[in-house]
């Protein structure tokens, strides 16, 4: 018999993963299914970026790069975190790897020691916690709930530092409830970083040109916690690049050297023609963004409209990505049939099943009480979803 390891029998499957296989298994299975589960965007890599990766091809560039990425890659990448964070890393502090994920999972690896403790702020995207568990380190979550936005205060933050914290993980704006950390607010947490300067933080920051209002404020733009900062960014996002797996880090130049180690042990450098294409992302003029995000503007207002008309869902206002997180824990102890809902599983399983909608349960998340849309999808399916959910949860008694 195969014995596997405490650390893969330990490990949460990713619920996003884990949801969008089941909706895709319903579709071929020949239901009707919409699926809200997955965070990847609608729309196409845009053609410029695919010429990009055509003359690639053309030109053979179809070797093994260097592990951290091409130096052209990585100069562009610097001068994408210059002209649009203000920040400073050169190309020896940028590592290109296969998707911001392993961007992340690699700063995980090269910092943390067995039992070393990780803050991570709640809600949460749901690979951090994994991540940290495989490390050996332990989890130390953070509740920051709908009534203070979803984000944390910084005395939460003072609060949670022990001699064994090491790490901090946290994105904005946030996936899974699209709140934004303002500049002012990030000033306060910096406050409290930089009286711990074993601490290192993990600002990812992914979803930074899809943004609503005000401008993108980055953690590592303040000099005295600059030391202490990983900036996590990637082209999946922005550019609608989900399918050519490439991310990238901005960092002090020790960690940046240990994930280059790591990757060039674990994968080697990501794919070469998605490197070329991504120079062309990095160079392009994030102004190109705006129909997109202006798209995804609209989808959100339309998501939330239709959510107030929804009995027991009571959502923020997301200023960021493209989800929202809204709180159902008013329908817990209703029932329809033989469904009775305990929990945001219940009521997931419930929507699937009953209105064909597919969404995340806010436990992956860190948020009992919540699930989570994805409104990466036309305002036609959107508008469709949302009125079988009203249907589905007015049913509920
Ligand atoms: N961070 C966040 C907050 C995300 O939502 C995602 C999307 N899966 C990632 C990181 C990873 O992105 P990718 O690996 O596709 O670059
Ligand atoms: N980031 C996306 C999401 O949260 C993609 C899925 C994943 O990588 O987990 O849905």
């Amino acid at each position: 018999m195969i014995q596997l390891a405490n650390r893969i029998l330990a490990m949460e499957e990713s619920a996003t993963i884990a949801m969008s296989k089941k909706s895709r298994e319903l579709k071929q299975a020949g239901k009707d299914v919409i699926s809200l589960s997955l965070g990847e965007p609608d729309f196409f890599t845009p053609d410029f970026i695919k010429q990009a990766a055509v003359e690639a091809l053309d030109q053979n560039y179809t070797q093994y790069t260097p592990v951290s990425g091409y130096d052209d890659l990585r100069e562009a990448i610097s001068e994408k975190f210059e002209r649009d964070n203000q920040l400073t890393y050169g190309k020896d502090q940028i590592v290109v790897s296969t998707g911001a994920k392993q961007s992340i999972s690699n700063v995980v690896l090269s910092i943390l020691n067995k039992g070393d403790e990780a803050i991570v702020p709640a809600p949460f995207w749901v690979s951090y916690l994994e991540m940290i568990k495989v490390a050996e380190g332990i989890p130390v979550v953070i509740e920051a709930g709908i009534e203070q936005d979803f984000k944390i205060t910084p005395a939460q933050l003072e609060s949670a530092i022990t001699p064994k914290t090491r790490l901090m993980i946290f994105s904005t704006p946030c996936n899974p409830t699209g709140s934004v950390y303002t500049k002012n607010e990030l000033r306060a947490l910096a406050d409290v970083i930089v009286k711990h300067p074993q601490l290192v933080v993990i600002s990812d920051e992914i979803y930074e040109h899809i943004r609503f209002e005000g401008e993108h404020a980055s953690l590592a733009q303040f000099e005295d916690i600059y030391p202490q900062v990983v900036t996590v960014n990637g082209v999946s996002k922005a550019w609608a690049m989900t399918g050519w797996r490439l991310g990238y880090i901005g960092a002090p130049k020790e960690i940046a050297a240990a994930c280059d180690k790591i990757q060039g042990q674990f994968t080697s450098a990501t794919c070469s023609i998605a490197q070329r294409a991504a120079i062309a992302a990095a160079k392009a003029d994030p102004s190109v963004l705006k129909d997109m995000v202006n798209a995804f503007h609209s989808r959100r207002d339309l998501v939330l409209r239709m959510i107030k008309d929804i009995p027991g869902f009571k959502a923020n206002v997301p200023k960021g990505a493209f989800y929202v997180f809204p709180d159902i824990s008013a329908l817990f102890g209703k029932s329809a049939g033989s469904f009775t809902i305990t929990n945001a599983n219940d009521l997931c399983l419930y929507l699937l099943e009953e209105a064909l909608v597919a969404v995340v349960p806010g436990d992956a998340f860190g948020d009992k009480n919540c699930i989570r849309f994805s409104y990466a999808t036309s305002e036609a399916v959107l508008t469709d979803a949302m009125t079988r959910i009203k249907k589905a949860v007015e049913k509920l008694s």
